[in-house]
C-alpha cells in the first residue's frame, strides 16, 4: 500500500478521507447512525422500478433524467429546465463545488455542518472559511457577508437538526447577489420550509434535494437540484466530464414515482416527526440537552457521558448512533429517528446507563 502511493497524484493523500457510517453485519441491530428512513419507500416507486427491469436495459438511459425533472416540475411548480438530476445529492454537491466556486475568495459554511463540505473544498483546491454557529447552534445570516466566494449550508443543518427560517435564507441570498448560494435541503421534509420557490426570484440560488431521507430511497442513489437554467447548464458540463448517464433507467423510474407520491412521503415524514418529538421530550426528561430538531434525527448531549462513551455503550447493546468530537461537540451525539418501538428501546437503554 505505502509503496503504491508513489503512483498517487500530487495532493491526493492530503485530502482527508470521508468516513461513512458503520454498516453492521448480522441481525438485531437498531441502526440510527446514518439518518436512514425506518419506513419503506413508496410502493408506487417500487412498482415503477420493477417495470423498468426488462429488455429496455439494453439502451442507455435518457441522460438528463427527463421523467424525474417532469415529476419535480409538477410537484414543486417549477420549470423542468430548472431541474438537474444526480446519482445521490453527494454527487450533485461535488459537481456544484467544481462548477460554481473558485480559487479567489473563500467558500463560507458553518463550523458545525455536513462533514463532506471541507472534503470537497480540499479535493478541488478551493479556499474556504468556516463560520461559527451561535452558542445554541443556530446560524446567523448576518455572518455571511464580506469576502465571499460562495456559500453552502444544509437547511435544516446537519448534524445540529436546526432549521433556518426562509426569511434568513432570503437575507443571505440578497446580500450576496454575485455569489452562488447552495442550500442543501436533505432534511427539509421533516419540518423546514423549502427555498425552491425562491429560485424564481434569485438567480444565485441552487437548492439540492435527495431521495435518500424523506423518500426512503438511500439505496437507489437519486437526487435533484433546482436553480435557473444557467446553473443547470454548468452542472451538466461538469457531470459530462465524469459520466453522462448518472441516473440509470431503474433509478429514474423509481425516483419519478417516489417524487409524485407526495401522500406517502408526507405520511411517513409526519410519523417520524411525531416519534422524534416524543423521543426528544424523553431525553430532555432524562436530563439531556437536546437541540430543537426539524430533521429525522436529534442532536443531543448526555448529562455526563461524552458522545464517544455513549456510542460505545450503545454499541454493546447493538444500537448504532453517531458520535462527535471537538470542543463544542464532544458531548453531542446524533441519533437518527427509527420506529416508535426502536426509539422506546433506545430510551430504555439510555435510562439505564
Ligand atoms: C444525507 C445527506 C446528503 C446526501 O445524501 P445522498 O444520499 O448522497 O443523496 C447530503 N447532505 C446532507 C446534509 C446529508 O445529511
Amino acid at each position: 500500500m505505502e509503496d503504491a502511493k508513489r503512483y498517487w497524484s500530487k495532493g491526493l493523500e492530503d485530502v482527508p478521507a470521508y468516513v461513512p457510517g458503520e454498516q453492521p453485519r448480522g441481525e438485531g441491530w437498531i441502526k440510527l447512525n446514518t439518518n436512514e428512513n425506518p419506513y419503506g419507500p413508496s410502493p408506487k416507486a417500487l412498482e415503477a422500478a420493477r417495470e423498468a427491469l426488462g429488455d429496455r436495459l439494453r439502451r442507455y438511459p435518457e441522460p438528463s433524467g427527463r421523467v424525474v425533472r417532469d415529476a419535480v416540475s409538477d410537484v414543486y411548480g417549477v420549470d423542468a429546465r430548472d431541474v438537474f438530476t444526480g446519482n445521490g445529492s453527494d454527487e450533485i454537491l461535488a459537481f456544484a463545488f467544481r462548477a460554481f466556486f473558485d480559487q479567489g475568495s473563500p467558500i463560507l459554511f458553518p463550523d458545525v455542518t455536513y462533514s463532506f463540505y471541507p472534503i470537497w473544498a480540499r479535493a478541488f483546491s478551493l479556499p474556504f472559511r468556516t463560520v461559527p454557529l451561535r452558542e445554541d447552534f443556530s446560524l446567523d445570516p448576518e455572518d455571511y457577508v464580506g469576502d465571499v466566494g460562495g456559500i453552502i449550508f444544509p437547511n435544516p443543518n446537519a448534524p445540529t437538526a436546526r432549521a433556518l427560517e426562509l426569511g434568513a435564507v432570503e437575507r443571505i441570498l440578497s446580500r450576496n447577489p454575485a455569489r452562488l448560494v447552495l442550500v442543501d435541503e436533505a432534511y427539509i421534509d421533516f419540518g423546514g420550509r423549502t427555498a425552491v420557490p425562491l429560485t424564481k426570484r434569485f438567480p444565485n440560488l441552487l437548492v439540492v434535494h435527495t431521495l435518500s431521507k424523506s423518500r426512503s430511497l438511500a439505496g437507489l442513489r437519486a437526487a435533484f437540484a433546482v436553480g435557473s437554467p444557467g446553473l443547470v447548464a454548468a452542472l451538466e458540463r461538469v457531470r459530462d466530464w465524469y459520466n453522462s448517464y448518472t441516473l440509470d433507467s431503474i433509478a429514474q423510474a423509481a425516483a419519478a414515482a417516489a417524487i409524485r407520491d407526495v401522500e406517502w412521503t408526507g405520511g411517513i415524514s409526519r410519523k417520524i416527526q411525531s416519534t422524534r418529538d416524543r423521543f426528544a421530550a424523553e431525553l430532555s426528561l432524562q436530563g439531556w440537552s437536546v437541540v430543537p430538531s426539524s430533521a429525522n434525527f436529534v442532536f443531543a448531549a448526555h448529562p455526563r457521558l461524552s458522545s464517544t462513551e455513549l456510542q460505545a455503550s450503545l454499541r454493546e447493546r447493538r444500537i448504532l448512533v453517531r458520535a462527535f468530537s471537538g470542543p463544542r461537540l464532544e458531548r453531542h451525539a446524533r441519533i437518527s429517528i427509527g420506529t416508535d418501538a426502536e426509539m422506546d428501546e433506545v430510551a430504555k437503554v439510555v435510562r439505564s446507563l
